[in-house]
């Protein structure tokens, strides 16, 4: 009996979760937790991405303030702001949203962001700390297909993971991620050979290739878990990595797409919005619990 995993309703309680937590925060001590996200470009899906991200933080009652940059915008001017919100009380949270326009540098503005602010976990200051096992911020899908497997108690210690895909927003934290709680952890990418000896092999497979469809039942162990992180457009229709239809029948849990691992990233990143603003005033210790999980309030 195959279970699908419910990432929008997961992402919900998670949410109702923060918003808890928000609303203590505000009569506790008369604050909001706030997130600013700067968008300089004009990729068309980073508008809808922003809007959801500003809906997100509204619904939580947390602050959320856009700078919409115009493209004549120098990257002078860009650090500039960043410097501004890097200083800004109010400002709990910082997301750069990618990709910037073609005449500036993704780079330099990432690593421009306070660490302490860096809510998407991109920092390389945060992304030292992942690696170390001492992660503070993590990346949002990642932090989000971790958050899955340990609702749905999918046990991960001594688990063969094997993560598709080693990009440094996806795959590789992740991979990091799995490691840390103990899985035996294998990553994939565009030049394994027989990719599909090694999937089969799998107790937690994810895809996170950004190919519509292209893991198949024949590739996927009996009763495996099956994260899909992948999202691409086919004439106007959504499709994850994963051939769902087909290895739904095979797999025992797997994520759906849409509806799956996408509801759970902005979650993500309400969670690290709230942890980004206890711990710069000091009200979180530890970002781990004794299993080795994020904190998540
Ligand atoms: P990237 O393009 O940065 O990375 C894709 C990875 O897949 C690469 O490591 C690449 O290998 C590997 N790959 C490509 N083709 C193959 C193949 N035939 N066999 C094995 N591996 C292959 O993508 P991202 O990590 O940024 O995103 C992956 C997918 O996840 C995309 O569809 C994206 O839209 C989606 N996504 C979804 C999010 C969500 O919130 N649900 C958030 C972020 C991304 P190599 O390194 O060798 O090139």
């Amino acid at each position: 009996m195959t279970t699908i995993i419910d990432g929008k309703s997961l992402a919900a309680s998670i949410r109702a979760e923060i918003k808890a937590e928000t609303a203590n925060i505000l009569a506790e001590r008369n604050q909001k937790p706030g997130l600013a996200v700067v968008l300089a470009g004009d990729d068309p899906a980073s508008a809808v991405y922003v809007r959801l991200k500003e809906k997100a933080c509204a619904e939580v009652g947390m602050a959320s303030f856009q700078h919409n940059l115009p493209s004549t915008v120098t990257q002078k001017e860009l650090l500039a702001l960043i410097d501004k919100l890097n200083g800004d009380n109010a400002v709990s949270g910082i997301l750069i949203q990618l990709p910037l326009y073609p005449h500036l540098d993704s780079n330099a503005a990432l690593d421009r962001v306070d660490p302490g602010k860096d809510v998407d976990g991109f920092h390389p200051i945060n992304v030292g700390l992942l690696s170390q096992n001492l992660a503070t911020l993590m990346p949002c899908t990642p932090a989000g297909c971790m958050e899955m497997l340990d609702r749905y108690n999918i046990p991960i210690e001594g688990a063969h993971a094997v993560v598709v895909g080693r990009s440094n927003i996806v795959g590789k934290p992740l991979a990091a991620m799995l490691l840390h709680r103990n899985a035996t952890v294998t990553i994939c990418h565009s030049r394994t050979r027989d990719l599909k000896a090694i999937t089969s092999q799998a107790d937690i497979l994810v895809a996170a290739i950004g190919r519509p469809r292209m893991v198949t039942a024949d590739m996927v162990k009996p009763g495996a878990t099956v994260l899909d992180v992948g999202i691409s457009k086919v004439e106007n229709k959504l499709y994850g990595d994963v051939d769902f239809e087909q290895v739904k029948e095979v797999a025992g849990f797997i994520t759906p797409v849409p509806f799956g691992v996408g509801p759970m990233t902005i979650a993500m990143l309400l969670s690290n919005t709230i942890l980004a603003y206890k711990m710069q005033r000091g009200l979180i210790v530890s970002m781990q619990d004794d299993k080795g999980r994020k904190v998540t309030g």
